[in-house]
């Protein structure tokens, strides 16, 4: 059965107190949520210091990215293994502000999950159109085509590591929301594909997550939806009350 998960994409936000303290925040109040799978992707430098601060908690931690390369001569690069090294389980891939400001391609985007899994780490996989393909009607090509050229080069043993969060270009970090009808719409489409290119189990085991404008007021109304296994939660993953009211709404 797949998990139902809620992941925070603190982005590149918080100073160090800052982060301890939304931290602390969310600690305090992760006994409430039951039965869902919380996992905070904070800034890298803080994943080694937050592995210790978690100590007993059941939230799990992921990085923003990682490199396309093993190791080596990359300044400024961060590899899938430190990131394992220093604790985390998780790390986003193709997040669309990556694929936009930092011109990954589809070709990096599937380096990068061969290095998240060569490294034990579970990618979550993002992938979403911009507001244009979707006006052109667009979208499901543009998807079909990220999912192909991004991921489907795994087999069925090392996709079941990966989680797909589907996230509108149009809809992250601008407050207009997809409606619970266009997300269910592209993550059924989203389970098609993956059933037709592997099979009834991989497409049922897979969490699909919807992000992009995803907030408090409007996570019960997505996750009410059969194929919204969750939400990759930016913006309001900054305030712990936020966050833990998402985590409740399933
Ligand atoms: C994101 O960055 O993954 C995201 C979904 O952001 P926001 O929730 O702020 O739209």
């Amino acid at each position: 059965m797949r998990k139902k998960i809620v992941a925070g994409n603190w982005k590149m936000n918080l100073q160090l107190n800052e982060a301890k303290q939304l931290l602390q925040e969310i600690k305090v109040l992760e006994k409430n949520v039951s039965d869902v799978k919380l996992i905070i992707n904070p800034p890298a430098l803080y994943i080694s210091l937050f592995r210790e601060l978690l100590e007993n908690s059941v939230i799990a931690l992921g990085a923003q990215n990682c490199s396309e390369h093993v190791s080596g001569a990359y300044t400024g690069e961060i590899a899938a293994q430190m990131i394992k090294s220093c604790g985390a389980t998780y790390v986003i891939v193709g997040h669309s502000e990556r694929r936009t400001y930092y011109h990954e391609t589809n070709a990096i985007i599937a380096e990068k999950i061969n290095r998240a899994l060569a490294s034990d780490l579970s990618p979550i996989f993002c992938c979403g159109e911009l507001l244009s393909e979707r006006e052109e009607n667009n979208h499901f090509n543009v998807v079909e085509q990220q999912l192909k050229e991004g991921l489907f080069h795994l087999n069925e043993n090392e996709i079941k590591n990966v989680v797909i969060a589907y996230e509108p270009v149009w809809a992250i970090g601008t407050g207009v929301t997809a409606t619970a009808e266009q997300a269910q719409e592209m993550h059924a489409f989203i389970r098609k594909v993956l059933k037709e290119f592997y099979n009834e189990a991989v497409a049922q085991n897979c969490s699909i997550l919807y992000g992009g404008s995803c907030n408090a007021s409007n996570a019960k109304e997505l996750f009410a939806n059969p194929d919204i296994d969750g939400g990759l939660i930016g913006g309001a993953s900054l305030k712990a009350a936020d966050f833990l009211v998402i985590a409740q709404s399933f």
